[in-house]
């Protein structure tokens, strides 16, 4: 990938390029701020490109769920920008997003529902169709082709001013000194730039395989360590997953693979003879709650946008939004 143009002043240094990264620094360029990235990775090499990728929409209406990842009301907010933007993003040509019904599905039983009917597109499913889950309903909502969108925001990125590099950043110390705001956006791997005791990296496995002619997506959202979801993007299905805390490997597990397979195949029959095209793993940044907040190191200003679990693609406008009101107060104090 292309190195972008250098500017001379940086506003802003980013520090990681995956949804969270790029798109806070996107989002600041397109405000006018000079901004630059670094990051060990592109974004195409990162978590965030293993992700299949679906807005977390019934985890985030639930208010008991949603109140997981922050307070209820600012989750419900960044959901809400989410939702809005990827509709938007759904409407326009070469962008990886599209808005489309699926299947969401749970081995557990809700015990509030009053939220539900609220989903875009609801519909209980039918005996048939709810392979087997006690819970399952279709909705409509924006699912995201990663490798094509992140195309997509790098063209944006460009387009502002804004630069990337690939480069280690071996502490916060480090990137303070050379920006008057740093943003820290290394997911899992703000484990090892701060002295956080509640980040912890959660493993997840994906199979690609050939698309046997799947258009509608499904998605099981029980809370445990192997969901089945499939994914379709074009030609390629991908097929999940696994939750394996405290693992920091990114290399396949071949075990897991046949069961994502066998699991996702009880779903959908035609997925088990479907050719596997790649396996691929990342490292959610599991967290309690979103790290969203700013700190002084020596002279500048440090804001941290990590811990998004399972929900960081769904989150990254609204968080970006919020960083930037944050670099707008201190740009202006
Ligand atoms: C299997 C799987 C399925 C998922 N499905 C979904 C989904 O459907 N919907 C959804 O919303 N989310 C989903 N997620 C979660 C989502 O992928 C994450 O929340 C998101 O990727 C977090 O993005 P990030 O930018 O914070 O981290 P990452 O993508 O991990 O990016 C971190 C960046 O920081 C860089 N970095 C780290 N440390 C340093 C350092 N010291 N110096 C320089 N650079 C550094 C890395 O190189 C990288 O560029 C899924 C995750 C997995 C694993």
């Amino acid at each position: 990938m292309e190195e972008i143009r250098v500017t001379e002043r940086t506003d802003v240094l980013v520090v990681g390029a995956g949804v969270i990264g790029l798109t806070t620094a996107v989002y600041l360029a397109e405000q006018g701020l000079a901004v630059r990235i670094r990051a060990d990775e592109y974004p195409r090499e990162t978590t965030s490109a293993v992700a299949a990728a679906v807005l977390g929409g019934p985890a985030l209406a639930d208010p008991a769920e949603a109140a997981n990842w922050h307070p209820y009301e600012t989750t419900k907010k960044w959901h809400q920008i989410g939702l809005e933007e990827f509709a938007t993003l759904a409407t326009r040509p070469g962008t990886g997003v599209r808005v489309t019904p699926g299947r969401w599905a749970s081995r557990q039983d809700i015990a509030d529902t009053s939220w539900t009917h609220l989903l875009p597109g609801y519909r209980d499913c039918t005996a048939e169709e709810r392979a087997g889950f006690p819970v399952a309903f279709w909705m409509s909502l924006p699912i995201i082709d990663m490798p094509v969108y992140f195309d997509h925001l790098m063209g944006r990125l460009t387009a502002a001013g804004g630069q990337i590099e690939i480069g280690h950043v071996a502490s916060l110390d480090e990137a303070a000194a050379e920006a008057p705001i740093v943003v820290n956006c290394t997911g899992a791997y703000a484990q090892r730039l701060t002295a956080d005791p509640e980040i912890r990296p959660m493993r997840g496995q994906h199979v690609v395989v050939e698309n046997p002619g799947l258009e509608s997506y499904f998605f099981e959202f029980s809370r445990g360590p192997k969901p089945t979801s499939f994914i379709a993007h074009g030609d390629r299905l991908i097929c999940g997953g696994t939750a394996d805390r405290d693992n920091w490997s990114r290399e396949p597990d071949p075990v897991q693979t046949e069961e994502i397979i066998s699991r996702c195949a009880a779903v959908e029959p035609r997925i088990a003879d479907a050719r596997i095209l790649s396996v691929e793993v990342g490292l959610r940044a599991a967290r309690p709650q979103i790290r969203l907040e700013e700190e002084s190191l020596g002279g500048a200003r440090v804001i941290h946008n990590y811990g998004h679990s399972g929900v960081g693609v769904g989150m990254s406008w609204g968080c970006a939004r919020e960083v930037e009101q944050i670099v707008q107060r201190t740009v202006h104090n």
